[in-house]
């Protein structure tokens, strides 16, 4: 457990109506272009990986659990998802996985730093692991449910050390009341953790309703926002209360990763940081975008002060990274039990950005300390995809947009925990 560091959570200096105006106006719609460009919609994965704590069943026979994967053919068959057609498509050079993007991320392996990693990074080498292009393998709702899904949540937040009582200790049977007057009396490291793991289960589940398939034809699949899906997983009737707490994790989420997106700007803005997106031409416009968003994240008045958190004993402070690092690593081994395909690789996808926001948070001396030189070896690094997953997870905000352009809106003020 690491409950060493302690500390005010509580207190309150921002209101929704402020983030959603900034993520959606200001950040959403610059974070988009960029996640299209081809280094950051590549992202490696191995789904192969047995699941290295009890025997999964597979839901790859699940139709929407399939990911589609890149393909460095020149021409291929497209069936597509939504309409009952075949296509032949050329493949242009927006859609392949070209010999000059794989270049470029040859580049970036040199540049990438084995230490201290806050997830396990699948074993790039396997000839397991695959470029998963995840603007063709959109997160949506997939059928992935039942059992199977909540003994993953299950695990999930079992890594917060909910080991207070092993008998009782199950999500689905006990009653949220008993879960949350225990939960108030843990330590605030705790209860940030487990607030942003529940913000990122409400993320998905925000996702999966606003892009829900509304209608399973042999003509034609078309898929929409599902409000009533939505109700009944947040509205606070429906819930017992429990719908927007979850929510407001979700913008507890949102300010942890803004927060480290503020934070890691120095590092970006070496001149010695290269965006290789295998369109030497492209490099340069993509860095500018990511530093605009940076320098936008940061001019957010209303930041999240995280110094309760992660500040305190030096001493102390680094027991509480280690802890945080080893749970983090252990939710991504876990990801490794999902049987949806398509699930896993967006639950890795957004395990490792989060991950990589909490690694940024706790190296804050060192971000400070980066050299402006490029001879020195710098003592703060971001692998490849640490910067892919980091961006992709905070992309998930489009959920924050979801609940304000689709869905049922709770009142109050969702931000006071
Ligand atoms: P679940 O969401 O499975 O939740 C189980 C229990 O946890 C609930 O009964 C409730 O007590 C509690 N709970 C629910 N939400 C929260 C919260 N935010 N905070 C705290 N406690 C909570 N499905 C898709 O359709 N598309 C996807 O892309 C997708 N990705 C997934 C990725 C992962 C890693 C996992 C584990 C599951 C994913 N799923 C996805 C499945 C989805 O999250 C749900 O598990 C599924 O829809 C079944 O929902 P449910 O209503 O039974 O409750």
């Amino acid at each position: 457990c690491f409950c060493q560091v302690t500390g005010e959570l509580d207190d309150c200096t921002c209101d929704v109506e402020t983030i959603d105006s900034f993520n959606n106006e200001q950040i959403f719609p610059r974070l988009l272009p960029l996640l299209e460009s081809h280094y950051f919609r590549f992202y490696k994965v191995n789904l192969n990986k047995p699941c290295p704590f009890w025997t999964a069943d597979s839901h790859c026979g699940l139709r929407d659990c399939a990911v589609k994967p890149c393909s460095p053919v020149i021409f291929i068959y497209y069936y597509d998802d939504d309409y009952f057609f075949l296509f032949i498509i050329i493949i242009t050079s927006a859609f392949v996985f070209s010999e000059k993007t794989r270049e470029a991320l040859l580049d970036w392996r040199k540049h990438d730093d084995k230490a201290e990693r806050f997830c396990v990074i699948d074993d790039e080498e396997s000839p397991d692991s695959q470029y998963v292009d995840l603007l063709l393998n959109p997160e949506r709702y997939t059928g992935y449910k039942g059992p199977e899904a909540w003994q993953i949540w299950n695990s999930i937040y079992e890594e917060n050390c909910f080991k207070y009582d092993a008998t009782s200790h199950n999500l689905v049977s006990f009653t949220a009341r008993t879960f949350y007057s225990w939960l108030e009396g843990q330590c605030v490291e705790k209860r940030a953790f487990y607030r942003l793991i529940s913000g990122l289960h409400a993320s998905i589940n925000v996702h999966l309703s606003a892009r829900y398939l509304l209608d399973d034809t042999w003509f034609q699949r078309k898929w929409g926002h599902n409000v009533s899906e939505f109700r009944q997983r947040f509205d606070s009737d429906l819930t017992a209360g429990e719908g927007p707490k979850r929510l407001r994790n979700l913008y507890f989420l949102y300010l942890i990763e803004l927060r480290a997106l503020a934070k890691v700007l120095p590092f970006f803005s070496q001149p010695s940081f290269q965006l290789y997106t295998g369109q030497p031409e492209q490099d340069q416009k993509y860095k500018e975008l990511l530093l605009e968003i940076l320098n936008l994240a940061k001019s957010f008045p209303l930041h999240f002060d995280e110094t309760s958190l992660f500040a305190g004993d030096e001493k102390e402070a680094a027991q509480l990274k280690e802890d945080i690092r080893l749970a983090f690593l252990n939710i991504s081994r876990i990801m490794d039990c999902v049987g949806c395909f398509k699930c896993r690789v967006w639950g890795k996808v957004q395990t490792q950005g989060l991950g990589t926001a909490l690694k940024i948070l706790f190296s804050e001396r060192q971000i400070e300390a980066l050299p402006q030189s490029t001879e020195q070896r710098p003592g703060f690094q971001l692998s490849r995809q640490e910067v892919v997953s980091l961006l992709n997870a905070f992309g998930r905000s489009e959920s924050v947009a979801f609940i304000i352009k689709y869905l049922y809106r709770p009142k109050g003020d969702l931000l006071c925990f």
